[in-house]
């Protein structure tokens, strides 16, 4: 099955009862960069963030940065696109580890999460006959999404 899935305001609620179930802390700092991440149509990088922290936390500097991302990419509540290194929440936080099939636009940075064990389990199967045990999968494809291709042809 292939879920599409959007921002949702209730993931903020969602990860703060999620942390406190775990036992882990949410700080406000953390929190404000899991908001920053939700907000923004486009994937972020570190640096957008930093610049976005200092409006309400004018003493941010990159590590702060870093260490809220470190600790939302521990929880499975965000997912790095490492092809253009910036970050994007998962919008199954409470999920089950798993790997996505990002949809990259390249016009408007936008980013879909797919989910699709199927191709997931193609590409374990493909490994293992070479005798390859994968631990790490990036999958990501670039293209123009389908709000950029209907400016496009407007
Ligand atoms: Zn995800
Ligand atoms: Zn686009």
């Amino acid at each position: 099955m292939v879920m599409v899935i959007n921002l949702d305001q209730q993931l903020v609620k969602q990860i703060e009862e999620i942390c406190a179930a775990r036992g882990v802390r949410l700080t406000p700092q953390r929190k404000r960069v899991f908001e920053l991440i939700c907000a923004s149509l486009k994937a972020s990088s570190a640096y957008e963030l930093l610049e976005q922290l200092k409006a309400t936390e004018p003493q941010a500097k990159p590590p702060t940065v870093y260490r809220a991302l470190d600790f939302l990419l521990e929880q499975g509540f965000i997912h790095r696109v490492e092809s253009t290194n910036s970050f994007i929440q998962c919008c199954s936080c409470n999920a089950h580890k798993h790997y996505s099939h990002l949809l990259i636009c390249d016009k408007c940075s936008n980013v879909i999460e797919l989910q699709d064990d199927s191709l997931v389990a193609l590409l374990a199967d493909n490994a293992e006959k070479h005798g390859f045990n994968i631990t790490n999968h990036v999958i990501e494809s670039h293209g123009v999404c389908q709000s950029c291709t209907s400016e496009i042809t407007k």
